[in-house]
């Protein structure tokens, strides 16, 4: 979708960028053979059991508003997984909000926290929605980038640098998209240690922490002191296959989370209440389910790094989510030229990675949530591709 000025739209919105990602997906939606590496989002259909309970919510008719928080059992749910599974304490009445995806959650955090000037610190390469939503906010974007040279872990020094008087927020997200790098323990805890020393929150979008793949997951909220300062975002749409449900989560400290309720119940009310249902059932009885996914994503995350590090195109091994983020600067073109060309001649859609921030420029980001066939034939193509590229020199 184009987007057009109009004086009956406010500035705000009038400046407001599409998301880079879609030009791709509307380029590829009218050509015919094309692998999509492009979406973010699992191959995978809800298990059954998860679908079943919320066709069985319907049948018993339940089809009202849930409490603007959420079903209270659901919030249970909630707290035991981020006990059992994070090692978070959060209570179900004053800490944790059912949201409209992670999405309607990193809004809603971003309009409770901000006054007009309140800066929030992004680390890019991120995800397309964190500058735009602080900015709908009133907020500035400070953005710091995370280098190629270092894995794209952000470090402590780097966001020193731009912590002002202003600075209200850091947002981080590990696993990240699109790199796919996750945070350590200890590098969380040398972030954490900065928002300590500064007054800072964080704000921790944690959508991707049950696709992690070598070590264990650390919560920011589990490191010490941080309970208090972190404002937690997870939901249902990665780790458990259930983006269509539009279905998240925020937790955080009762005097924040209040003033959370306060919006989304103007803004939205509820979440879904039949997708409520069904996230109780994936809670409760999921946990086989998860651990197939993520078993598969490990092996095509080891498949694509490898293929893309064999036919020249550097790939760092990342820790989690279902993105690699390859470097295409040996090609010579830019992100934008590698994707749209790849796209043209071979038919794979990839998203130049100069849409997530400055520093993912060079490279591409390719999901690897597809079948391994599929990888497989995308591999083919670009390995075509860059060998075209290389006889033309
Ligand atoms: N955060 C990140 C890092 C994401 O990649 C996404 C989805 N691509 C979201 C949040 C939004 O997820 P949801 O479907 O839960 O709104």
């Amino acid at each position: 979708m184009e987007s057009t000025k109009s004086p009956y739209v406010s500035k705000l919105a009038n400046d407001l960028k599409p998301s880079g990602i879609r030009r791709f997906f509307d380029l590829a939606a009218g050509m015919e053979g094309v692998i999509s590496l492009g979406v973010g989002e699992p191959d995978f259909v809800t298990p059954w059991h998860v679908r079943e309970a919320a066709i069985s919510s319907l049948e018993q008719g339940y089809t009202s508003y849930t409490p603007n928080a959420g079903l209270l059992e659901l919030r249970e749910e909630i707290a035991n997984y981020m006990r059992d599974r994070f090692n978070v304490e959060y209570s179900p009445a004053t800490d944790i909000i059912v949201t409209v995806g992670a999405s309607s959650a990193i809004d809603l955090a971003m309009r409770t926290i901000l006054d007009p000037g309140d800066e929030v610190i992004i680390v890019e390469p991120c995800f397309v929605s964190y500058v735009p939503t602080v900015e709908l906010a009133g907020g500035v974007a400070i953005q710091v980038q995370a280098l190629k040279e270092n894995e794209f872990k952000i470090l402590p020094s780097q966001l020193e640098k731009v912590i002002t008087k202003k600075t209200k927020a850091i947002m981080l997200c590990s696993p990240n998209n699109p790199t796919g790098t996750m945070l350590s323990k200890s590098e969380l805890e040398g972030i954490a240690d900065l928002a300590k020393k500064n007054d800072l929150l964080i704000i921790a979008d944690e959508i991707y922490a049950e696709l992690s793949y070598d070590e264990e997951y650390t919560s920011m909220a589990a490191i010490e002191g941080m309970h208090e300062r972190t404002i937690l975002v997870n939901g249902f749409s990665k780790g458990f296959a259930m983006t269509g449900w539009r279905l998240g989560f925020v937790c955080a400290p009762p005097e924040i989370s209040s003033a959370m309720l306060k919006i989304h119940q103007y803004a939205l009310m509820c979440a879904s209440t039949m997708s409520q249902y069904a996230a109780i059932e994936a809670l409760k009885n999921g946990r086989p389910d998860v651990d197939e996914m993520v078993k598969s994503y490990r092996r095509r995350r080891n498949y694509i790094v490898q293929s893309f590090n064999e036919i020249g195109l550097e790939c760092h091994v990342p820790g989690g989510a279902f993105y690699a983020f390859p470097s295409i600067t040996s090609t010579g073109l830019t992100s934008q030229q590698f994707a749209e060309q790849l796209l043209m001649k071979e038919g794979v859609a990839v998203v130049p990675g100069d849409v997530f921030g400055e520093s993912g420029e060079g490279h591409i980001r390719c999901s690897y949530a597809s079948s391994l066939e599929q990888l497989s034939e995308a591999v083919k193509r670009i390995k075509r591709f860059i060998d075209h590229l290389n006889e033309e020199r």
